[in-house]
């Protein structure tokens, strides 16, 4: 068995992985896609004392680092059973059908972003299509952008852009917001922003190489109108995949992993880090930091066991 398995091999996992291993104690990461969300991440402006990297180049760096050191990397398997035991070790099973045990777990398994699901939006995804305001809103300097979703991230993400952009347009399918009224009412006093609301995105427009508009359907009319613009930034939700884990721990109305300050879930001995966790704000350098915090309180956990 391991001393610490870790589930997800994204910024949080590498980074507890390297940490648990650090400690000299059996370690293992199992992983659907080693890199996560990083390998679909184009420029990379934010990640402190590296100016510009590229999501590919990142995650091959973290998969070589985790590789300089006695880790067991299970690439392409996805966990899809946690099952904590009572005899000091927790198992997870995989969809291979083998089970992992280990004394300790780490859960990583990160989130992802809803998407419209209309055409477009695939195809230009990084090329004026995202889904981080504080990632890519400084690349949209003095531009247009829109913000589709009108709840609280979307009103966020709109107010933070109105800083950096030109010209916003929030696009609301709903006949109104559901943010919090203290951010509805600052998204109104801003100048450069206008609200639409009970609109339906229908399409991203490009040129080939770069986004350049947007359609909407007006759902009071049944009208369709073009805006053009060069950003959309599409806040419909960051989903947790933590599907696999409905019913064997603690989980948020919104399906991410309760987790204490030291990373601890409601099972002894089972620790979660990064994106998939009530820990907020989404980024990589916070992902890592996580991480790193989560395996240190693995192995303070591992310290306080009775040897059987
Ligand atoms: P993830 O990166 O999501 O990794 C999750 C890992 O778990 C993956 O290895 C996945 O395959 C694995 N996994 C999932 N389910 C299972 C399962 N059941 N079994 C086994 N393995 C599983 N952040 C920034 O700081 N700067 C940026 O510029 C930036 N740009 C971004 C651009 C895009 C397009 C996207 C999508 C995100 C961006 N982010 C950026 C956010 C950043 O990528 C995430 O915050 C970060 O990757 C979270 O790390 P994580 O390790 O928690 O999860």
């Amino acid at each position: 068995p391991f001393d610490v398995l870790v589930v997800g091999g994204g910024p949080a996992g590498a980074a507890a992985a390297i940490y648990a291993a650090r400690k000299g104690i059996r370690t293992g990461i199992a992983a659907e896609r080693f890199g996560g969300q990083v390998l679909d991440t184009m420029a990379i402006e934010n990640f402190i004392s590296v100016p510009h990297t590229e999501g590919p180049k990142l995650a091959a760096a973290l998969e070589q680092h985790v590789k300089d050191y006695a880790v067991e990397i299970m690439n392409l398997q996805t966990a899809t059973k946690l099952v904590p035991g009572t005899d000091g070790f927790t198992r997870i099973e995989l969809a291979s059908g083998a089970t992992l045990s280990a004394r300790t777990v780490i859960l990583s398994t990160g989130a992802r972003w809803r998407q419209m699901g209309v055409p477009g939006e695939a195809e230009y995804r990084n090329k004026g299509v995202a889904y981080c305001p504080h990632c890519d809103g400084p690349l949209f300097k003095g531009k247009r952008v829109a913000v589709i979703g009108g709840g609280n991230s979307g009103v966020e993400a709109a107010i933070d852009l109105a800083g950096i952009v030109a010209q916003v347009t929030l696009i609301e399918f709903d006949g109104k917001l559901r943010a919090d009224a203290v951010l509805q009412a600052k998204l109104r006093s801003l100048p450069n922003v206008t609200v639409l609301t009970s609109a339906q995105t229908t399409e991203v427009h490009g040129d080939g190489s770069r986004v350049v508009g947007l359609s909407y359907k007006d759902r009071a009319t049944g009208e369709t109108q073009r805006i053009a613009l060069e950003g959309i930034f599409v806040q419909i939700g960051l989903v947790p995949n933590t599907e696999w884990l409905k019913g064997s721990l603690a989980l948020s109305p919104r399906g991410e992993i309760e987790v204490d300050a030291h990373g601890r879930t409601s099972v002894p001995g089972v620790f979660a880090a990064g994106d998939a966790t009530t820990a907020p704000y989404k980024q990589i350098i916070i992902a890592m930091g996580e991480g790193a915090k989560v395996a240190l309180s693995a192995f303070d956990h591992l310290i306080r066991q009775v040897p059987a």
